[in-house]
């Protein structure tokens, strides 16, 4: 379809200097998109973005989404939101803010240009669930005073937002929720689990597993949900979502720490730590909507995501 425009599509990513942040500027570029990243390096850094700086289709601006932003674009990305419980736990006031004042910006901004928006939430909005695997109809169990009640509840006002203004005033919208993603330019000491475990592999340390280790994740590996990404933000406008993104292979933490000592070759030992409070049981997206409504599904299995995300660890620190 690229090839058939007479203009450059102008995109605004916000939380674009971050994890999938970078990756989706990377793939709008090259696809011959126009990317305006909007970031407060909260958590994400410049040097996730260094290598885009001189595209002359890339522009980057330092901003807060809790504020007001004016520029003119076609499409919207809503990313912007720490996103790991360390990060989103360091100033829980402000993380609630980030996901609900940006959304009524940029919701704002999308209104005002008329401008697809689509936003970034995640299978947090389930909770621990008690309905497996997810399907998007299930309404969650979150507890809404916890130490994740932040990013869990901040995420769920946010799509409340977001299906507001496509009611009340016609928006188009596009709600993507997210389940645990990895890969190439992970936070080195975000404290999620993949990253902890590479860290730890490569530097011959104990590996860190909270609880019995018998709780389980679902991990995509970031190429194929920046693929299912685009896909929703390109799909008809009469799909709004909200639609789960994610792998459905499901495992422990245990079984990641096994994979993870494999691949890396490393001595580590397995140590067991305190469950954290609210710490999900078990989690698995139900992907039957985005294999229908969007024609996609994961392709990178977890061992060979694991093993380009540790060449990745390896030569970005321990070169
Ligand atoms: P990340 O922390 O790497 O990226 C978030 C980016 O948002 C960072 O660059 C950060 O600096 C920026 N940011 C934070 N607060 C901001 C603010 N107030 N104004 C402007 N920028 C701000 O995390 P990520 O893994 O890339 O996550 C991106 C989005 O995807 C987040 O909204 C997150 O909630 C969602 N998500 C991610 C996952 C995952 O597994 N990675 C899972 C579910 C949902
Ligand atoms: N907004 C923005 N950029 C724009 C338009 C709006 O950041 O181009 C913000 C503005 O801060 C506003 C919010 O989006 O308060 C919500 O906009 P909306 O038009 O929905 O409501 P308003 O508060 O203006 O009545
Ligand atoms: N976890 C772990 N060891 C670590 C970090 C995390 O066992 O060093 C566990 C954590 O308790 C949770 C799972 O791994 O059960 C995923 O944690 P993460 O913070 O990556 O993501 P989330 O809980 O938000 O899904």
């Amino acid at each position: 379809m690229a090839g058939i425009r007479s203009y450059n599509r102008r995109v605004l990513v916000t939380g674009g200097a971050g994890f999938l942040g970078s990756h989706l500027c990377e793939r709008l570029l090259a696809r011959g998109d126009e990317v305006v990243c909007a970031d407060n390096y909260f958590t994400g850094s410049r040097s996730n973005i260094t290598h885009l700086l001189g595209n002359p289709h890339f522009e980057a601006i330092r901003h807060d989404v809790t504020f007001p932003l004016y520029v003119e674009v076609d499409e919207i990305y809503n990313l912007a939101c720490p996103a790991s419980p360390v990060h989103y736990q360091h100033d829980p006031v402000q993380t609630t803010k980030t996901s609900v004042h940006g959304a009524i910006n940029m919701l704002g901004l999308a209104k005002r240009l008329n401008a697809r928006i689509l936003q970034a939430s995640t299978s947090e909005v389930y909770g621990d669930p008690v309905v497996h695997p997810q399907p998007e109809e299930y309404w969650g169990n979150v507890n809404p005073i916890g130490p994740r009640s932040c990013y869990d509840e901040g995420k769920r006002c946010a799509e409340t937002l977001f299906f507001d203004y496509h009611r009340q005033h016609r928006l188009a919208i596009k709600v993507m929720r997210i389940f645990n993603t990895y890969g190439p330019r992970m936070h080195p000491n975000d404290g999620r689990v993949v990253s902890n475990f590479i860290m730890q592999a490569l530097r011959g340390e104990p590996i860190t597993v909270y609880g019995d280790g018998a709780q389980t994740r679902s991990f995509c590996y970031v190429d194929d949900l920046i693929d299912g990404m685009v896909r929703l933000m390109d799909s008809d406008p009469a799909i709004t979502g909200p639609i789960n993104i994610g792998n459905p292979g499901e495992f422990t933490m245990l079984e990641l720490a096994e994979q993870v000592i494999a691949l890396t070759g490393s001595r580590s030992a397995i140590e067991h730590r305190p469950l954290p409070q609210d710490d999900p049981r078990q989690r698995r997206p139900d992907i039957t909507k985005a294999k229908a409504l969007l024609d996609w599904e994961p392709t990178v299995p977890l061992r060979e995501g694991l093993a380009r995300t540790i060449a990745d660890f390896r030569r970005r620190f321990f070169a």
